[in-house]
């Protein structure tokens, strides 16, 4: 075997494997169908480029014709899978016209005026063409992060070496009258090589966007309370902490609201568990959609919410806890027999300095537990300063206990 021919199969070697490792991964993630994409453009790829050492029985012009048919829409499906992968809109028509253009233009200079020059440079200009495209829509989102901007930085050399090196080697070297030789010249040596190592980084580039995505998926999955749909205690805890350092840098106000539902263990054992979960669920859902997207709601205990709003202070909370409270005491809920009232208590704490997270449950834990002592089904502000750290009178709390926290 010649040393032409080795280095002519690294790429459908390199471009086979990478299209392997895209499959692989998209059969653990058919949510992001990109990842087929990428695979099945790595596979074409692969086929454009033993096309090029190997004619089929249909002749040498059909075979190169197939060959790159094969890479121009490996280079779309590449093309589209990143724009997508960026949450871009896919340039649907730029796109088409670059790759007709390219294959029209071939088959021209192919079997109607026969010239290998400009077969080669029409499909590398379509390929730059296409690579510029893909380096327009990342420079919008280039900023996001590191793989965004090295992917940007990858189309753009992409699009130079389609253009520049192609130019600057049939300058030099061209023209070129027939494939006799060609797999050994400066351009087809320097075009693999310069696609070998391109389509490696782009891939490297993608495995890692693919990585951030399944840890950011596992991040949100592991801050979910599954049940409601709300932050977990862990989630809230972290969203809220940002929230307040957020509100204390803008010098903003914050409250915070505690809710609990009333009597749940009663509920629970009155209509079993499968229709507690459904109350959970229901209460949740109001009060996410109450809290909006300004606000952190989050289930921090099995029917203990709470919620953190910008913007508002104590008055202000007060307000949204009522209405939340009166709502959810009025309505019914789908399974639990008709008339069947469930209701909820309220603590609400609002910032008066800069402190954290801790002293504010503190305060609006208590205004909870007061609410509970005054018959539930109610709202109750702490007026006490949230820095201070509150003491229960030994004598009440062994009296009223506290309602149970998780
Ligand atoms: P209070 O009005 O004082 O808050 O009384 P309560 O019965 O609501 O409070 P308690 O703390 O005594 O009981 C809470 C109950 O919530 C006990 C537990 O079985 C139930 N619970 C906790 N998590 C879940 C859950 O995920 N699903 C269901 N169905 N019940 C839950
Ligand atoms: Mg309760
Ligand atoms: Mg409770």
């Amino acid at each position: 075997m010649d040393t032409g021919l080795l280095i002519g199969l690294l790429n459908p070697t390199i471009a086979l494997a990478l299209g392997t490792v895209f499959l692989v991964l998209w059969f653990y993630q058919r949510h992001r169908p990109y990842l087929a994409v990428l695979a099945a453009s790595y596979w074409l790829s692969a086929a454009g480029f033993l096309l090029q050492y190997f004619t089929l029985p249909i002749g040498m012009a059909p075979t190169k014709l197939l060959s790159n048919l094969c890479f121009t829409i490996a280079a779309c499906g590449l093309a589209g899978a990143i724009v997508t992968r960026y949450e871009r809109r896919v340039p649907f028509v730029a796109i088409g016209v670059l790759a007709s253009g390219g294959l029209a233009a071939f088959c021209w200079f192919m079997f109607f005026q026969p010239d290998l020059t400009w077969r080669i440079l029409v499909m590398n200009f379509a390929f730059g063409g296409l690579s510029l495209v893909v380096a327009a829509e990342l420079r919008v989102v280039r900023d996001k992060g590191p793989t965004e901007m090295i992917l940007f930085v990858l189309s753009l050399l992409s699009g130079l070496n389609f253009f520049v090196r192609t130019l600057v080697i049939v300058i030099a070297h061209g023209p070129y009258q027939s494939y006799d030789g060609f797999y050994a010249s400066s351009y087809w040596t320097t075009a693999l090589l310069s696609h070998a190592l391109l389509s490696l980084l782009i891939a490297l580039c993608l495995f890692c966007a693919a990585a951030l995505d399944v840890m950011k998926a596992l991040k949100a999955e592991a801050y979910t309370d599954p049940l409601s749909g709300l932050l977990n205690r862990r989630g809230f805890e972290e969203r809220a902490t940002l929230l307040l350092q957020h509100c204390a840098t803008a010098k903003l106000p914050v409250a915070l609201v505690l809710a609990d539902l009333d009597h749940f263990k009663a509920l629970n054992d009155l209509h079993g568990h499968a229709a507690g979960d459904r109350v959970i669920a229901d209460f949740a859902a109001k009060l996410l959609s109450a809290a909006g997207t300004s606000g952190v709601a989050g289930r921090i205990g099995g029917e203990e919410f709470a919620v953190l709003l910008p913007l508002s202070d104590l008055g202000a909370a007060r307000l949204f806890a009522e209405a939340i409270r009166t709502l959810y005491s009025a309505g019914s809920i789908d399974g639990l027999p008709h008339g069947t009232r469930v209701t909820a208590s309220f603590g609400v704490a609002a910032r008066t300095g800069e402190e954290g997270l801790e002293p504010l449950m503190r305060c609006a834990d208590e205004a909870l537990y007061k609410a509970k002592r005054n018959g539930r089904d109610s709202v109750q502000l702490s007026h006490e300063r949230s820095e201070t750290v509150l003491v229960v009178e030994p004598l009440k709390a062994a009296e009223h206990p506290a309602p149970s926290r998780r």
